[in-house]
């Protein structure tokens, strides 16, 4: 799927981060104002069976990454996409003009996996997943520094000021000429 950003019109976001962060919620608002297009990964590969059976930890569908790639390149190539999905190491660095990385307090992501009721051992491997800061560390072994935001996803509020930025973001953003 290798792409130059200058072909793009509108910039494509990824957001990443832990479960239970915010990523769903902040994209579809972010989606709303925007008018970009909200991918939520998994939901795309269930809709379009690429999947490769359940996974426990991130409780969803393994999905097929190559095919998700493949089957998104158009869409991707075309720009004005924000993605949303809690792994990115197999999107080519090229896709993306921005990527987010929400991050939550463990305590009170542990309240949101209380309220999802999850089993003991998807709270402890997710509330790990936080603590290590795992998704940061993909994101930043995959992506220049310089299109990274690390975005704070504890309360409504943070929501909200987050949805600002980025759209202040996107609206200021033109295509690399
Ligand atoms: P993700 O897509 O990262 O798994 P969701 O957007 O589905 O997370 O949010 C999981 C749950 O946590 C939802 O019930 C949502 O309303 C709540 N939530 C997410 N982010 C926040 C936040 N910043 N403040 C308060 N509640 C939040
Ligand atoms: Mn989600």
């Amino acid at each position: 799927m290798a792409q130059n950003s200058s072909c793009r019109k509108r910039p494509n976001i990824l957001i990443t981060g832990t479960p239970g962060t915010g990523k769903t919620t902040t994209a579809a608002a972010l989606a709303e104002v925007t008018e970009l297009h909200h991918i939520n990964v998994g939901d795309f590969a269930n809709e379009e069976n690429l999947t490769n059976g359940w996974d426990d930890t991130f409780d969803s569908y393994y999905i097929n990454e190559d095919l998700v790639c493949d089957a998104l390149e158009n869409l991707m190539e075309e720009g004005g996409n924000i993605v949303d999905h809690h792994a990115c190491d197999f999107f080519p660095e090229c896709c993306f003009d921005r990527v987010v990385v929400l991050q939550t307090d463990s305590s009170v992501l542990y309240d949101r996996f209380i309220k999802r009721g999850y089993s003991d051992h998807k709270l402890a491997s997710n509330t790990e997943c936080q603590i290590f800061q795992v998704l940061l560390e993909e994101v930043k072994e995959n992506y220049p520094d310089d299109i990274v935001i690390i975005l704070k996803s504890d309360s409504l509020e943070d929501i909200t000021k987050n949805v600002e930025t980025l759209t202040s973001w996107i609206s200021n953003w033109s295509p690399v000429v």
